[in-house]
């Protein structure tokens, strides 16, 4: 029976408690299992423990894919996806604008094993195509980009990889299995940085990887060997999470819209990126490949206001590096994620000073417009030297 999001979230994958009949999977944290009259031989490291089994389950089911494994952080999902399918003499075609641990994986360790790789000019389909050499092996997208939430053609990106016979891999993570399924536009693998919405509640460092059958086990030879997977306990924290993954990220969808068209009419700011607003250059390309447009989302403060102090002068919303928590954040990519590429290259991308990433959460909207309110009130009344706080 084909169940839907939230049934899957709750039930898919869950280890019935045959001993005590309790209502939660069982934790099972044995490192160490018979091997003899067993078909399996169990271990953790190679992926399939009772949890990991179970929970990957559970994510190949919300990836509408027939396998999955769980990694220890989004990175080690991401490297091994990538090194199981590259080796010396090949060359990836990766989307430019990209996650910082993901671009300095492919430019600091690529050359020490001879894996060639192009990053593509822009975001349209011909970009990726026109980078495509002889040695190409795999494509590599991440759709909506961060921090300015662009969305890339998921199903223009796996045509151009299945004609030229490229392995197709996507970064689904802002996205999330509640907006996104790739595979259903023709991408063949899809990674997740668990860390952020699988998990979200800031809590748990952990990835995921989805695919065929056949993409997974070569993916899991080179993972047993690399050694990247998930502690049994945090992969019983993640399956908890993920129960309510549907109901969190809706919520943060519904937010993330709401907050988007606050801040698009307010006079202070002076842009906002969010692929759920018509104005975006990409909304209607996101309909088309987008359940929900997800809960990030950037604007730009008007320049008179310093994106230091507006984040020191919020009270509700945290200045936070991660992302996709209940909890809203924010953060200044150009201080943070964008600070090592230096100002002309950050403008080239489009990443100004003023630029604020908002992780937006489940909390009351009206709250959240609030606090950046009273924050944007509070410094340009310390700007004019009208500070009202007596000395205390
Ligand atoms: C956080 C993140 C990663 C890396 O995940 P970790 O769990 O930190 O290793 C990869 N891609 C995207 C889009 C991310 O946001």
């Amino acid at each position: 029976m084909k169940k839907g999001l939230n049934t899957i979230c709750t039930h898919e994958g869950e280890i019935h408690d045959e001993q005590f009949k309790g209502a939660v999977s069982p934790l099972y944290m044995s490192t160490s299992y018979a091997f003899e009259d067993v078909e399996v031989k169990r271990y953790p490291r190679y992926f399939n423990t009772p949890n990991q089994v179970a929970l990957s389950q559970k994510i190949a089911a919300l990836e509408h894919a027939e396998a999955a494994m769980i990694f220890g952080s989004g990175m080690a999902a991401i490297s091994t996806a990538l090194l199981a399918f590259l080796k010396t003499g090949d060359h990836i075609v990766l989307q430019k604008t990209l996650y910082g641990g993901t671009y300095n994986f492919v430019s600091e360790e690529f050359s020490k094993y001879g894996i060639e790789y192009s990053f593509t000019e822009g975001l349209d389909p011909e970009d990726f195509e026109a980078k495509i050499k002889k040695n190409t092996k795999v494509i590599f997208v991440e759709t909506p980009s961060n921090p300015l939430l662009t969305i890339t053609d998921i199903s223009a990106i796996a045509g151009i990889a299945q004609k030229h016979g490229l392995v197709s891999m996507i970064d689904n993570t802002f996205a999330s299995p509640v907006n996104q399924n790739p595979i259903d536009f023709g991408i063949d693998i899809i990674i997740h940085s668990a860390t952020k919405y699988m998990g979200g509640h800031s809590d748990i460092c952990a990835g995921a990887v989805a695919s065929t059958h056949e993409y997974m086990d070569r993916i899991f030879q080179l993972g047993k060997n690399l050694g990247g997977s998930l502690s049994d306990f945090t992969v019983w924290l993640l399956e908890r999470s993920i129960k309510t993954m549907g109901i969190r990220v809706r919520a943060q969808n519904g937010n993330a819209q709401a907050m988007a068209e606050f801040l698009d009419a307010h006079s202070e700011i002076d842009k906002v990126y969010y692929p759920g607003l018509p104005n975006h250059p990409d909304h209607d390309l996101a309909k088309t490949q987008m359940r929900g447009f997800g809960g990030m989302l950037s604007f730009e403060l008007n320049p008179k206001y310093d994106a230091s102090q507006f984040q020191k002068a919020l009270e509700l919303i945290k200045p936070s590096m991660s992302l996709a928590g209940v909890e809203s954040t924010v953060l200044s990519p150009a201080q943070t994620s964008h600070a090592l590429i230096g100002p002309e290259e950050r403008l080239n991308q489009g990443i100004t000073d003023g630029l604020i990433r908002f992780s937006v959460g489940i909390e009351e909207p009206e709250d959240l417009m609030a606090d950046i309110e009273q924050a944007l009130k509070k410094i340009s009344v310390e700007k004019m030297g009208l500070n009202t706080n007596p000395i205390v």
